[in-house]
């Protein structure tokens, strides 16, 4: 007898087989026992008439781990129909932790402070293997695909600092990494970006990347640079995974500024070019024409070494911020002054002030010289006390619609655990980007057919990972399923509002347990820590 059967049900199975089946799927225990023609009795049947199953989302770019000890029911998640998530991404992991502060300065700098400094836990670990027991321990609502990030890595060896690694430290740096790959981790993912990855000299980057390579291992990257140098960036990356033989995947591919716009036709003629010279490259996007980060990614990076305070006292020292604010209106390459002016930046959480969540910078900022706003933008900055998460508007519509329609792209999300009770205005991917994807791109827009839809957000991000018993749905597989409404799929909230939940997810399964019932949230808690074993777990 089976536990569950989901009977009537338009099927698709997750792999590139882009065609429906009707009929039904059989779960025993955690297990998927058929699909399509099921005989036999179950302890609960389901009609799922109208409805499609797939198997449940898996997020290839999540920062859940940020917060997962904070909010292990991933709420948000569940209600976009993700059954998995792969943590860990831009450099940033939870593991190896050197000091607390350290890894606060670190999410505060990358994530506008993803990490939540009143955690209700205890920071008791150090290890990567250690913070997985622990995230298995509190029992998370999705299942948790560790990735380990160098920026943590390199943190826990040196601190925060600008300083290049000596040997013996970047000796220290690759064995913290090898050590989290022994211990499960899918990969490395590193944020040359943000610091203190942009800190990394060519020698750390170096051995690293041989690390990478000698163990096969992934390679996630947030790019040094998205905007006026994507082109060049990604032919770095290309070239790197060339030299030293590691499976790339260039995280939430785009290309910020206007002048930069139409670009990423060039970078996708490039990655199909090394795709067909052989090179196990891949890439990834969210469904949106915003980013979201820290504000303070605006500010030079040399101000923000060491933090934080650090930040704080160089904003309130008259001969450094003098010099910082010249830099940042002389240099071609700062985000603030050109690529993405204040017009273009909304303020999504400030909990230092909450009027100005929802709010556009320039609104904030007010007329006046370049230099008048940057200087009120540095008492804005003094005044939140650095805390602040904002959505930047610097992408083509077209070109994020262009690299979706393109054959290999990756729907990821590039959020953190929230949910409606949550301050501020989020930007929307953290509420809605499955639902939206599946309902703006395919079904409206209709760039991918629905098999093909479900497959980017399934089968494809599961073969990509090595991640053999999700992502499809086959007997043997765990049976981590959703079924949604695709009349009723909405992605939540819009720019500048609120948070809400998705809607249309109507009954999600994560290792054959409920965790959305009839379009809501049960309190199941059913996910799991996967590790990478040599045979794919
Ligand atoms: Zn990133």
């Amino acid at each position: 007898m089976y536990d569950l059967l989901i009977r009537n049900a338009t099927i698709y199975d997750g792999t590139e087989n882009e065609e429906a089946l009707h009929g039904a799927i059989a779960i025993a225990g955690d297990t998927i026992a058929s699909v399509g023609h099921c005989d036999g009795t179950a302890r609960r049947t389901l009609d799922a008439d109208g409805l499609v199953a797939c198997p449940a989302f898996i997020d290839i770019h999540s920062h859940a781990d940020l917060n997962i000890l904070a909010k292990p029911t991933a709420p948000n998640y569940l209600k976009m129909g993700v059954g998995t998530v792969a943590t860990g991404q831009c450099g940033i992991s939870m593991a190896p932790l050197g000091t607390t502060e350290e890894l606060f300065a670190l999410s505060k700098n990358s994530t506008g402070g993803a990490v939540p400094e009143d955690a209700r836990f205890q920071w008791t670990w150090r290890g990567f293997g250690e913070f997985c027991r622990l995230v298995e321990e509190i029992r998370p609502g999705v299942n948790i695909l560790p990735m380990v990030g160098h920026g943590s890595a390199r943190t826990a060896v040196s601190g925060f600092r600008k300083e290049p690694l000596g040997g013996e430290d970047i000796a220290r740096l690759v064995n913290l990494l090898d050590d989290a790959l022994r211990e499960g981790a899918w990969g490395v993912s590193t944020g040359l970006f943000y610091p203190p990855g942009c800190f990394s000299s060519e020698a750390e980057m170096d051995a690293v990347f041989r690390l990478l390579g000698r163990r096969k291992a992934l390679h996630a990257t947030h790019m040094r640079d998205e905007s006026d140098f994507v082109v060049e960036c990604v032919a770095e990356n290309i070239a790197l995974a060339r030299r030293w033989g590691f499976p790339l995947q260039i995280s939430h591919h785009k290309a910020s500024g206007r002048k930069n716009r139409g670009k990423v036709r060039t970078t996708m003629e490039m990655l199909r070019r090394a795709r067909d010279e052989g090179l196990d490259v891949a890439w990834d996007a969210y469904p949106y024409h915003a980013s979201s980060t820290g504000i303070t990614i605006c500010l030079p990076d040399r101000a923000l070494e060491g933090g934080k305070e650090a930040m704080l006292a160089r904003l309130r020292d008259p001969d450094t911020r003098t010099a910082l604010r010249r830099e940042m209106l002389e240099n071609p390459h700062s985000i603030f002054p050109r690529e993405s002016p204040p017009e273009s930046i909304m303020i999504a959480n400030c909990p230092a002030l909450p009027r100005d969540q929802g709010r556009m910078l320039s609104d904030i900022l007010g007329n006046g010289s370049p230099e008048e706003r940057t200087e009120r933008f540095f008492d804005w900055l003094l005044a939140c006390g650095g805390d602040a998460r904002a959505i930047f508007f610097a992408m083509d519509e077209e070109d994020v619609a262009y690299v979706i329609s393109r054959p290999g792209t990756i729907i990821g999300s590039d959020s953190r655990i929230a949910d409606p009770a949550d301050d501020g205005a989020p930007h929307p991917r953290v509420f809605g980007t499955f639902p939206r994807f599946l309902r703006h791109f395919v079904l409206e827009r209709n760039l991918l057919s629905l098999g093909e839809g479900i497959h980017r957000i399934t089968g494809l991000p599961a073969k990509r990972l090595g991640l053999r018993d999700r992502g499809v749905l086959r007997p043997g597989a765990r049976a981590d399923i959703v079924l949604f409404d695709p009349s009723r799929l909405d992605g939540g909230p819009g720019f500048g509002e609120p948070p809400r939940f998705a809607e249309g997810i109507v009954h999600l399964f994560v290792n054959g347990v409920a965790a959305v019932e009839e379009g809501r949230l049960t309190s199941s808690r059913s996910g799991r820590v996967c590790l990478k074993t040599s045979t794919g777990t």
